[in-house]
């Protein structure tokens, strides 16, 4: 029973409109801000910019017709002069408000024409004497229809009804409370809803006021709990025991043109590790665009097929899984591996018989986009799985993936491959339910990409570019505008481009690759690009994610202001990967809004992945950077994670003794804090 299902039916649906629909969300929706109605501030005293509240007599009251029709009252409390400005008001008003009564007013002062002024200030009367308030007055975010008063009123009645039922008890061990020093759940509730005028407003508007720290503190607890128990469920299961096998690994070690950089050693020995045990790997392997995951991902694979199991590589694209299994190709069948490709467009033919391969168990490493694998691919005996540019599987996806895999006795291993770094506090509070293995080093003899900014008046200047560059013997990109919402148009300007380009340069063979072709042609232009017969390649962003072609210096990136941030930075991760320095040219339409600008700043200053994702974060918020704005994902609504890492790291630690010692308290808490949503989080 819950006091929220007692409220009548409007009220609920209200309610439920801002989300709310349970106790503890009522409880849970804290005020956004604070007003002071405690004290009253003598006109004089009145700064621009600050919020107050005034009492005095109205001395004067007129109505204007122009610019807009509007009402102006102005008050005097003896030691100044106060304007009052109203843009709707009922004619009503002009009586109630009409000179020589006593006003009190709560608003923002602001310097207007005529002296000091507030628009829209709340306005009162006073007959006889009126009390101040001895709290201060929260102010909460509503929607029409769902006044502030009725608000309060349910907020109060469900905090009173739960505290009867002694359901606000602390649920926190004292000794975290004390470790931590944190006020009680209940006082700090209550606080937050009525707090006394004693209590320094800015510590409530800042949300530095310990009662604030203790709500955050525990929202972040719960996200904690939920996905470090989901993590604990996953690593109670059962998976094959991939022991470090070191024949084939060597081998290929042998045969690599390249030493491992010393960041790619720590990491194969993590996975490697983690595939030894006998419950399965939630690993994700992070590392900047060019910084080899592919090979350490190969080493994994050999480990578990050298323990006699099956590998799945799946990838986002086409022309990213042809990749991988070209590249994977040409190191493993010299080690007389067998590789089963699932391709969209390959015939029915081709397909049965490489399914057959994956089922009987001829072939050990399957290679294929992610759609291939929704299907009943049949394995004979699956060990590990490995995702590649996993943050491109929409939440939902990674979802069904982490289902269809926990299936069934034996749950595979799963390496997770991400581009885009994600920044540490993200990554310790949202990815909380996987280990994480960083790449944080780039092969040596990378010299780092030169970033243009032109003007796309001045895009002439870029032709002179790509002739030097194709001249001694290097490939280009011309990557074409994005344009929202429209691949039609996209695509016809790709061709555009395309045409303009071959008539300027009739010595150079110029090839135009988009979403539209067949993965066939895709992948013949593609090989030829690699092959170097091609030297310009005109792109749409399909060439985004993983295409890595050395010979290709330069890039020219059309409407780079349409771009974000970590596509910008997939996209410059294309070249710079052999031995000449890369330039990489943003070419910018003006007028630019103030975040494009900001964008292409960041983009033009930070070469470091891990840099432009945390810029990122501070520019878009998580929810945004997450991608999951649409899915419903829970965000953190109070703990700020630039702000509050402190909080961050405490609830992380609490999280993991509480689930091991005080297992109640903490399914508790995450009912408390998520309830249905907690699904979500999983993804
Ligand atoms: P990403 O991490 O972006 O997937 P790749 O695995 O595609 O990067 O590697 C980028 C390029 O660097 C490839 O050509 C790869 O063969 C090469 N490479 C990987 N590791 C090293 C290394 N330790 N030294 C030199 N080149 C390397
Ligand atoms: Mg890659």
């Amino acid at each position: 029973m819950q006091f929220f299902d007692s409220l009548d039916k409007t009220l609920r649906n209200k309610l439920e409109k801002l989300g709310l629909l349970s106790d503890f969300d009522l409880i849970l929706h804290l005020p956004l801000r604070y007003e002071d109605e405690t004290q009253l501030t003598a006109i004089s005293e009145l700064a621009p910019g600050s919020s107050a509240q005034v009492e005095g007599i109205v001395v004067g009251q007129e109505v204007l017709g122009r610019p807009r029709r509007q009402l102006i009252c102005r008050i005097n409390d003896d030691t100044g002069m106060l304007g009052l400005r109203f843009f709707n008001f009922y004619t009503s008003q002009l009586t109630t408000w009409s000179p020589g009564v006593r006003l009190r007013v709560l608003g923002e002062v602001r310097a207007g024409f005529h002296g000091l002024e507030m628009v829209h200030p709340k306005c009162r009367v006073v007959r006889d004497s009126m009390a101040l308030a001895t709290t201060f007055t929260p102010v909460y975010s509503t929607i029409a229809g769902l006044s502030q008063r009725t608000l309060v009123r349910v907020i109060n009645q469900t905090f009173e009804w739960l505290r009867d039922q002694r359901l606000v008890q602390e649920l926190l061990p004292d000794k975290f409370l004390l470790a931590c020093q944190l006020p009680s759940f209940e006082k700090s509730l209550s606080l937050l809803h009525h707090p006394p005028a004693t209590v320094p407003i800015a510590s409530l508007q800042q949300r530095t006021h310990p009662a604030w720290r203790r709500v955050k503190f525990d929202e972040l607890l719960a996200q904690q709990l939920s996905l470090r128990s989901h993590y604990q469920q996953r690593h109670s299961q059962r998976a094959p025991v991939l022991s470090l096998q070191i024949n084939l690994p060597k081998k290929l070690l042998e045969v690599l043109p390249f030493d491992l950089t010393e960041a790619q050693h720590r990491v194969a020995a993590e996975i490697s590790k983690d595939l030894a045990q006998p419950h399965p790997m939630q690993r994700l392997l992070q590392g900047d665009v060019g910084s080899g995951k592919t090979v350490v991902a190969a080493l994994a694979a050999l480990q578990a097929i050298e323990s006699g199991y099956q590998v799945a590589v799946m990838a986002p694209t086409e022309i990213l899984a042809e990749q991988h299994f070209k590249k994977l190709s040409q190191w493993l069948l010299p080690l007389g591996i067998m590789i089963a490709w699932l391709s969209g467009s390959q015939k029915k033919s081709e397909r049965n018989q490489a399914l057959e391969k994956v089922a009987s168990g001829t072939a050990l490493l399957v290679i294929g986009t992610h759609a291939l694998f929704q299907e009943s691919v049949q394995f004979k005996q699956l060990g590990l799985i490995i995702i590649d540019e996993q943050h491109r599987f929409g939440v939902g996806q990674r979802l069904a993936l982490r289902m269809k895999s926990g299936e069934g006795e034996i749950t595979p291993h799963q390496l997770m491959m991400s581009a885009t770094p994600i920044p540490r506090t993200l990554s310790m509070s949202y990815f909380a339910d996987l280990d994480v293995s960083v790449i944080d080093q780039l092969p040596p003899g990378r010299s780092s990409v030169i970033t243009r900014l032109i003007d796309n008046h001045r895009r002439a200047e870029v032709i002179t570019r790509i002739r030097e560059a194709c001249e001694a013997g290097r490939q280009a990109y011309w990557v074409c505008p994005l344009i929202e919402e429209s691949d039609v148009l996209q695509l016809k300007t790709a061709i555009e481009i395309h045409e303009t380009l071959s008539q300027i340069f009739s010595e150079l063979n110029i090839a135009l690759i988009h979403g539209r072709l067949s993965s066939h042609e895709k992948s013949e232009i593609m090989a030829e690009f690699s092959q170097g017969t091609i030297h310009l390649l005109v792109a749409t962003t399909v060439i985004e994610v993983g295409v890595d072609v050395p010979n290709a210096s330069l890039m020219i990136i059309e409407h780079a202001e349409r771009m974000g941030l970590s596509q910008l930075h997939q996209l410059r991760g294309r070249i710079g990967r052999g031995s000449a320095v890369g330039v990489c040219i943003l070419l910018y339409q003006q007028p630019l809004s103030e975040l494009a600008r900001k964008r292409l700043q960041i983009i033009f200053e930070h070469h470091d992945g891990f840099e432009i994702a945390r810029q990122d974060l501070l520019l878009r918020g998580p929810g945004e950077f997450l991608g999951t704005r649409q899915s419903g994902v829970p965000l953190l609504r109070f703990a700020d994670l630039e702000e509050d890492v402190d909080l961050l790291e405490m609830a992380r630690d609490v999280a993991e003794e509480m689930l091991h010692s005080y297992p109640d308290a903490a399914q508790c808490l995450m009912q408390r804090w998520l309830g249905k949503r907690e699904d979500y989080l999983r993804a």
